[in-house]
């Protein structure tokens, strides 16, 4: 918890200014650990339950959870939105990022020489992990490195902020930086930069105080989704996978992509699901091929827990067209 800052002084003035009486508390899997802890420092201010629910980010709020118990404030630690929801869903919802307090050390060394050769660097970062980013700017520009903080497209978030299905903050430096460093747990964000940016990566998780270069992860990374375009290219019956997550859901697309696969010949059922789970799906039997329209990572990250091919919507032009001369990885992150 040390290494952590909950906020839980700014959350607990909030639930009293807010007059909640119930409150659902939500946590991201690595942090669900320290849900009874939070729980006891805010007793006496609501009545507190948790959630169990899976949350992979800002877009995964449990509204529904919090409707059914009555709650009128959830707490959703971990995330921090593109823009925030308000009470547009029938409960007022409160993020907490939860920065990472802890300090790199080896990791900072390794990162510049890693970047022998680079004048001029973009730096970005997990959510957790953007309170970071000036010190780091400082250490690289004391080696001679210019290093620059991306601003994300949405004013609501944090300066050098990305998702793992947003990266404008590294987009707004494109012209002026030939390198990116990208401060977050494991490779998750580092490779969804690389794929966006083609440029080099350089990705410094801060748990470890390691960082690496990302180079040939993008690389068999690009071969495995071509391989995996090709064989839906193939398929004569497609899955169109659409979540009712809030900030997922994507109904229209769905329906755009089973229009234009129709005009080619092709069937295709649109299937609706809260979590897109492999098992899940593949109880289905029938399908060639998969399209997810909901959270691109699932297909990037979960593709090997298929045994069909599993592409995104940015991706469904490639197989329209029935050439991949002209692939770019960014349309993995449609
Ligand atoms: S990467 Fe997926 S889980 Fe993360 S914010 Fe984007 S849609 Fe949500």
């Amino acid at each position: 918890v040390e290494n952590y800052d909950f906020e839980l002084g700014r959350v607990k003035r909030e639930i009293i200014r807010r007059k909640a009486k119930r409150v659902l508390v939500q946590l991201p899997n690595g942090f669900k650990k320290f849900s009874k802890w939070i729980i006891e420092e805010l007793e006496g201010v609501a009545e507190m339950f948790i959630s169990a629910s899976h949350t992979w980010g800002p877009c995964d709020v449990d509204f529904k959870g919090a409707k059914t118990i009555g709650a009128d404030l959830i707490l959703h630690f971990g995330h921090h939105p593109r823009t925030g929801y308000g009470k547009k869903y029938g409960v007022d919802v409160i993020f907490i990022p939860v920065f990472y307090l802890g300090k790199v050390y080896r990791g900072v060394k390794e990162v510049i020489e890693l970047l022998e050769g680079y004048q001029r660097v973009g730096l970005v970062a997990s959510v957790q992990h953007v309170k970071a980013l000036d010190e780091l700017k400082n250490s690289l520009e004391e080696a001679g490195i210019e290093a620059q903080i991306g601003i994300p497209r949405e004013p609501t978030m944090f300066k050098g902020q990305v998702l793992g299905c947003d990266y404008s903050a590294a987009l707004s430096l494109a012209d002026k930086v030939s390198a990116y460093v990208c401060v977050a747990g494991g490779l998750f964000h580092s490779l969804g930069l690389a794929l966006t940016v083609n440029k080099k990566v350089i990705a410094l998780d801060p748990y470890r105080d390691r960082a690496k270069d990302i180079t040939i992860e993008r690389e068999k990374f690009i071969r495995k989704r071509m391989y995996k375009l090709m064989e839906a290219m193939e398929a004569r019956y497609f899955a169109i996978v659409v979540s009712t997550k809030v900030g997922q859901y994507d109904l229209y697309s769905a329906l755009r992509i089973r229009s234009a696969l129709k005009e080619k010949g092709l069937r295709s059922e649109i299937i609706l699901t809260d979590e897109v789970d492999a098992e899940k799906l593949m109880d289905l039997m029938w399908p060639d091929a998969i399209i997810i329209t909901a959270c691109p990572r699932i297909s990037i990250d979960h593709m090997d827990n298929y045994p069909i091919p599993l592409i995104n919507k940015g991706e469904v032009k490639y197989l329209l067209k029935g050439d991949l001369s002209s692939y770019d990885p960014v349309d993995a992150l449609k």
